[in-house]
């Protein structure tokens, strides 16, 4: 199906935006463009009804066009609509500050405010640094990540990120070391967590016995990795990450750009799993996607050592920060969203419905020989595509484009279709999604 049809866009206009993380001459080829959305379902240009399978970009959990956060806003364009953010300040980014911290676990409490995940992965490795130079350990600079880990787009973001991709094209970063991802062969199709995860985690004492500790300032994981297609960890997997970085004097950066507020079914993706980090990186739901924000939470422990510098009035602790740092808007947004969140008791209905989900996702097993695995956790699936023509992402980018032919939304990322329903999602619209999911698949073969 062409969409060009429609589009009063020129040539010229097509040309001139380049596309984030898309196939530019395939897009305007045959734009898909959205022109409005509400609720769970976005409204293209030929006037057809999307469901919104990713929220967004993990980002609206809450929907579109929520009216509390439409209102705040508002009234916040209105009354104040940018502040400095250095030096200065306005009590929005207090009070967000302080609500955000009712979400981490308990400890993770000063918030450092940012304008995107990629921004607070960036922050969040630079303090980790800056804390052991404080602590007189100034050798501890390199970073562990994670094979399949995505953290962002800057350069630091594609260094400890474990996307090959992006190494071959960018070439050298800041020095990093990876762990092996924990999508284990013979652990296919299974529902939530698999066993055997402490014996993944091993391979965090072999990085650190071949570059040593005190070399290494942090390790940086998402508990539960959302771009690479759901790759939930193994049963006590994090729990022995912790424990080894605590041996080492390793701090735990956990990047839950994806699974803070709400979309595990849990505050975070740490409480989920039980284990407590020393920071932790947030973006995309604090504000329902609305405005661009982004905040990397820290142990106070971590503020503190900063803080203790002896210094005069005028010096800053930490010479860091954004102009879009705590922008009023955003604040805004973000506290109408947190609240909603709050008030209408998201969290427990996703946990609550996490169940029906995985029934459902799981449903697609056998529908076509092409699926090698289905992953899921909360409000979120991944589905594994075997690769034709050696091109893993050939399938999944087809498959895409047919459920958007046929109203639905979905993610294709490297050799997957990724899932993330808004947290509001009834068993209906579950049913539908992964129903038409189930006819594209058949389309494949
Ligand atoms: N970390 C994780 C885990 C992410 O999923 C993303 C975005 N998908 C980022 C960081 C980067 O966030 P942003 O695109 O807002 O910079």
């Amino acid at each position: 199906m062409s969409h060009i049809a429609k589009t009063r866009l020129t040539q010229a206009q097509l040309d001139a935006h380049w596309m984030a993380y898309s196939g530019n001459r395939q897009f305007k080829a045959d734009p898909r463009l959205i022109v409005s959305a509400e609720g769970k379902y976005y409204t293209d240009l030929d006037g057809r009804k999307i469901f919104d399978g990713l929220s967004g970009l993990w980002t609206c959990g809450l929907g579109h066009s929520v009216p509390a956060i439409n209102e705040a806003v508002a009234n916040q364009v209105k009354t104040l609509d940018y502040s400095p953010a250095f030096q200065y300040g306005h009590e929005k980014s207090f009070e967000l500050a302080e609500k955000i911290t009712q979400f981490m676990p308990k400890g993770l409490n000063r918030v450092f405010f940012t304008g995107s995940g990629s921004e607070s992965v960036d922050t969040a490795l630079k303090i980790a640094r800056a804390y052991w130079r404080k602590k007189g350990k100034g050798t501890k600079v390199k970073f562990i990540g994670r094979a399949k880990g995505y953290h962002g787009a800057s350069v630091s973001g594609f260094s400890v990120g474990g996307i090959p991709a992006n190494r071959t094209l960018y070439g050298q970063g800041l020095e990093s070391y990876h762990l092996p991802h924990t999508q284990v062969p013979g652990t296919e199709f299974t529902k939530g967590m698999a066993e055997q995860g402490k014996e993944r985690a091993e391979d965090l004492i072999n990085l650190i016995t071949m570059h040593d500790a005190s070399n290494i300032a942090a390790v940086i994981v998402e508990p539960m990795s959302g771009s690479a297609g759901v790759i939930v960890p193994p049963q006590g997997y994090l729990q022995r990450l912790r424990e080894i970085c605590d041996q080492h004097d390793i701090l735990l950066i956990f990047d839950e750009v994806i699974t803070g507020f709400g979309r595990m079914g849990a505050k975070t993706g740490a409480e989920a799993f039980n284990v407590t980090p020393d920071v932790i990186t947030l973006a995309k739901q604090v504000t329902n996607g609305v405005i661009p924000m982004g905040a990397a939470v820290f142990k106070q422990e971590i503020y503190d050592t900063f803080m203790d510098n002896g210094g005069a009035d005028y010096m800053l602790e930490v010479p860091h920060g954004y102009t879009y740092s705590a922008h009023p808007i955003a604040c805004a947004a973000g506290l109408a969203s947190l609240e909603e969140i709050q008030q209408q008791n998201l969290i427990e209905r996703v946990k609550e419905m996490s169940p029906t989900w995985e029934e459902c996702v799981h449903q697609l097993k056998g529908v076509s020989p092409i699926i090698t695995d289905i992953r899921n956790y909360g409000f979120a699936a991944g589905i594994t595509i075997a690769a034709v023509d050696n091109e893993p992402a050939k399938r999944p980018f087809q498959i895409a484009m047919s459920m958007w032919d046929k109203g639905y939304y979905v993610r294709y990322g490297a050799d997957t279709i990724q899932l993330a329903p808004p947290f509001t999602t009834e068993k209906s619209e579950m049913d539908s999604l992964i129903n038409a999911l189930g006819d594209s698949l058949k389309e494949q073969h």
